[in-house]
């Protein structure tokens, strides 16, 4: 049995669908404070939120888990800016218990949600894992500082880790089952595709005067789809011995703001209303993943281009569920 906390949030959601394509079991644990019940279609669920520390003991009492993938966390970078404590206290705080509850019931792996956030304004792409971290922001901050936790606890403990840094995910589950439902969206993909439907007037563009080829951002969007397979294997990688490391999860190929614009209207055969402004506080201008690592350690290959990312996401706001 595989713990999953934050299972009802966009990547977990997507995750639990992949555990079971793969045949293992799994119990979510969400607080559903941005989480969405109606999103966890497979496995068991508990509501409970990771300050509990009753309730995790609990958890860890009732359910044989073998391994925990670790989601839940908060993941606005501007909200992080204004109220770093709520980051501090619910990303690192919360997984320490979370960490501490493993400790107490003898469970040694885990596979945590790190991020990209991590390496700050990188000076090399694409960005190997050796980069130096230096996060420019709480919510990067956290991210790194947890990686560092994990390192402790293996040292003195035994837990062994697999940390997952994510670059843009974006896009839905193919079958329109379960999608992005962020509550506020913040999002570029998200953002454009509400916009071509109406919920919103425009899409803001932030940002025309950086260093890139057309003078907006420049990421590296990666199917949720994919990243749920990539957990999989690390998964897998883990119960089967493996070390700890930290791995990229991206497809090493960048696209600018106004690329992502343009196929999201020739996908959506629609004409978006946007507005160039300027850019917002923190947005380096170019994040790209070296992928190497997680392709040779995890044998893991995203499959998803980005026109499917964007039709998979597109197909899911049309429909949208919750
Ligand atoms: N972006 C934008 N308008 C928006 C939201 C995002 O131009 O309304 C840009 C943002 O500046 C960044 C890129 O889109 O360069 C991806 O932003 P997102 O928030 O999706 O992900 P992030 O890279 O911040 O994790």
């Amino acid at each position: 049995m595989i713990l999953v906390t934050g299972g009802a949030g966009y990547i977990g959601s997507h995750t639990l669908l992949s555990l079971a394509d793969a045949g293992y079991e799994s119990v979510t644990l969400d607080n559903l404070c941005y989480g969405h019940r109606e999103a966890v279609l497979e496995g068991h669920f508990v509501q409970a939120d990771l300050a509990d520390n009753f309730a995790l003991d609990r958890l860890f009492e009732t359910f044989p888990i073998e391994a925990v993938i670790h989601f839940a966390a908060f993941c606005y970078v501007g909200e992080s800016m204004e109220a770093p404590e709520k980051y501090f206290s619910n990303n690192l705080v919360n997984g320490l218990n979370l960490l501490n509850a493993m400790l107490k019931a003898g469970v040694e792996k885990i596979i945590f949600s790190s991020s990209c956030a991590v390496y700050g304004d990188p000076s090399v792409i694409p960005i190997p894992e050796t980069h130096a971290k230096s996060p420019i922001n709480p919510y990067g901050l956290t991210k790194h500082f947890y990686e560092e936790i994990l390192s402790s606890y293996e040292t003195a403990h035994g837990i062994k880790h697999v940390s997952l840094r994510y670059f843009n995910a974006a896009g839905a589950d193919p079958k329109g089952r379960i999608g992005e439902s962020h509550d506020p969206e913040t999002h570029l993909i998200p953002l454009v595709l509400q916009a071509a439907l109406g919920r919103r007037s425009e899409i803001e563009i932030f940002g025309t005067n950086y260093p890139t080829s057309d003078g907006t951002c420049i990421r590296d969007y990666i199917h949720v789809c994919d990243l749920a397979e990539a957990h999989v294997s690390a998964l897998t990688y883990l119960l089967s011995g493996g070390q700890s490391i930290s791995l990229n999860l991206g497809t090493g190929k960048g696209y600018s703001v106004r690329e992502v614009f343009e196929r999201c209207q020739k996908i959506c055969q629609l004409s978006i209303p946007y507005r160039d402004v300027g850019p917002r506080p923190g947005d380096p201008p170019e994040l790209v993943a070296s992928g190497d690592k997680a392709r040779e350690i995890l044998d893991w290959n995203p499959r998803y281009s980005v026109d499917e990312i964007i039709s998979t996401a597109w197909n899911w706001h049309q429909n949208q569920k919750f």
